[in-house]
């Protein structure tokens, strides 16, 4: 499922056919009714146009802040996996940051694997061997690249070679340099989307799975630069931790924040080392901002 300017295509056993979304379903948020990598099911309408009438239960979700606001939509579904991707300089990496978007894949229910881009640039080496040491801890596997040396590139390309994926992480890491390296391509085909949209003032950006040469579809959906939003109940953020979950079971307190309470289990375990203190002060900056 793709999405531009109102106009929905799908793909079918029989080929992709552009659709239209039913009456009945525009009523609802509209924008978020129907995201790219949705199930839906369409039926033909007198003078053989395709509706869509129904939309499936998504199995992941990628969500991202509005604009300015404190609200979160939706912008793509059933995706199999998250690239969370960090610069090891220029700009440097922030804990913080990634562990928010960890925190959004882990909400949305998808795989996420850590990219710790630009390996080659000065003290980037020890950095990213640092990252991936403490992430390993946490439960996260991380790919170091660099499109300068072309380090970890078909390891990159493995990985996205398989089901659907998505690349999160602040604008200039080098997320556009990743991709363009799996797909040349892909540069043109974003450009021709970004004019489109310049032609009439509502038209909506497009987003779609685009098909890798080398396997594997990506969700090219724009505007993931703002992926610090984080769209869970207080109760369930620790669960979002995957270094935490062995703990939680054994708070003296069902509803236990982990932040002072008596009985803590998690807070034993930062104090033991077997959480990463970074990783409880990521849990505490990401909860006091629900
Ligand atoms: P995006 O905003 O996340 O899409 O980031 P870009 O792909 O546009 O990259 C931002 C800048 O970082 C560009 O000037 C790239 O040339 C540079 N860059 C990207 N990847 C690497 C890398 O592996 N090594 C180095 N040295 N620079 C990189
Ligand atoms: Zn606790």
């Amino acid at each position: 499922m793709a999405v531009a300017g109102g106009v929905y295509r799908v793909e079918t056993a029989a080929g992709a056919v552009d659709a239209t979304l039913r009456g009945k379903l525009k009523q609802g948020r509209r924008s978020a009714v129907v995201v790219v990598g949705d199930r839906v099911g369409m039926r033909r309408a007198p003078g053989g146009r395709c509706l869509i009438d129904s939309v499936h239960a998504r199995a992941t979700t990628l969500v991202r802040r509005t604009r300015g606001g404190r609200e979160f939509k939706v912008v793509a579904a059933n995706l199999d996996q998250l690239f969370v991707v960090a610069s090891m300089a220029q700009p440097p990496p922030s804990t913080t940051i990634v562990d928010r978007m960890l925190v959004m894949g882990e909400a949305g229910g998808m795989k996420i694997l850590l990219v710790l881009t630009k390996v080659d640039l000065p003290g980037g080496r020890p950095r990213a061997d640092a990252l991936a040491r403490d992430y390993r801890q946490a439960g996260y596997r991380s790919v170091c690249t660099s499109v300068v040396t072309g380090e970890g590139m078909d390891e990159f390309a493995r990985l996205a070679a398989s089901g659907s994926s998505a690349l999160a992480g602040l604008s200039g890491v080098g997320k556009s340099s990743l991709l363009n390296r799996l797909d040349p391509s892909l540069q043109l085909r974003t450009a021709e989307v970004g004019r489109k949209s310049l032609r009439g003032r509502h038209t909506t950006v497009a987003s779609r799975l685009v098909a890798l040469p080398s396997g594997g579809r990506l969700a090219d959906t724009p505007g993931f630069s703002d992926v610090t939003g984080v769209d869970v109940a207080a109760t369930d953020l620790a669960g979002c931790f995957p270094d935490f979950r062995p703990y939680l079971p054994h708070c003296r307190f069902r509803d236990c924040l982990h932040l002072k309470e008596p009985g803590c289990a998690v807070l034993q375990a930062v104090g033991d080392g077997q959480i990463r203190e970074t990783r409880h002060r990521s849990y505490r900056t990401i909860l006091e901002a629900l």
